[in-house]
């Protein structure tokens, strides 16, 4: 039987937009109690108050990943509103697109240390309150780029191929301990993501390629992560690879 997230307390970083702020809204109508996190103050709450509108239970907290102290932070004012935390859902993720012979390495920076960095610090901090209740599920957000090179995504290749390494080691390190771990794995999500990429002819490439098909939609991956948490407890649903129908690799 599927179960409800009715009580539980999940985290999702990067709530602010995208496929974040569509978990957030699917978990809270779930009846789960969400902390949203990001960086951008206005946009948090707003997610807040839509939840809140429709009879969720939304919790804001401001930071940035990138930042052992605000990610430590999120997760401690997410496990202090009911003492419990049952879901982390490590969605912050930036992509910013460039050869390397080109790249600004500033740009290396802040993909290294958002999308790996920051998935490690949450999950480390998540961790032991998970082992302490002998239960919670971790989601990492990797991408078809974790598994599938493109010449101009090198390293928003090697972070997500790297969220890809860390999860699994993670899954075999929590075995035993009634924590599950699941990646993601989308194809081409129609978000702001794009919008970030500082290398111009690299950005129009990739627009033009999304324009050519059908995207997918952030409600179409906050459903692939909802299928997953709503398993029953022995069924561990490790990973799901999810593309547009018209988009080939
Ligand atoms: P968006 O740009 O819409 O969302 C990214 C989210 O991450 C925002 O809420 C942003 O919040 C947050 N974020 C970025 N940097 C930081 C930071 N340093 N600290 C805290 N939060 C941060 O893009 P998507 O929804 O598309 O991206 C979400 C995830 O999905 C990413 O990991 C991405 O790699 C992955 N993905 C996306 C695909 C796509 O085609 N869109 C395909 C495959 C994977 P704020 O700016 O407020 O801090």
């Amino acid at each position: 039987m599927m179960q409800k997230l009715n009580g539980k307390v999940a985290i999702v970083t990067g709530a602010t937009s995208g496929i974040g702020e569509a978990t957030a809204y699917a978990l809270a109508s779930e009846g789960a109690v969400v902390a949203i996190t990001g960086r951008r103050v206005e946009r948090l709450e707003q997610v807040k108050n839509k939840i809140v509108e429709t009879g969720g239970v939304a919790i804001t907290v401001c930071g940035d990943v990138q930042n052992e102290q605000d990610a430590v932070r999120m997760v401690e004012e997410a496990y202090s509103h009911s003492g419990r935390l049952d879901i982390l859902v490590n969605n912050a993720g930036v992509m910013l697109l460039g050869p390397i012979l080109d790249a600004s390495t500033e740009d290396w920076r802040r993909m290294i240390n958002t999308n790996l960095l920051g998935l490690m610090y949450t999950t480390h901090a998540a961790l032991k309150y998970m082992v302490k209740m002998e239960s919670g599920h971790i989601v990492n957000i990797s991408s078809t780029a974790g598994r599938t090179v493109r010449a101009s995504a090198g390293v928003y290749n090697a972070t997500k191929w790297g969220v890809g390494a860390f999860s699994e080691a993670l899954r075999q390190e929590v075995h035993g301990k009634n924590i599950r771990v699941t990646i993601i794995e989308p194809g081409l999500v129609e978000t702001e993501l794009r919008d970030h990429i500082t290398h111009e002819s690299t950005k129009s490439a990739i627009n033009k390629m999304a324009d050519e098909i059908r995207q997918l939609k952030s409600e179409d991956i906050a459903n692939s992560i909802v299928y997953a948490l709503k398993q029953p407890d022995h069924v561990n649903v490790n990973e799901i690879l999810i593309r547009p129908t018209d988009q080939l690799l």
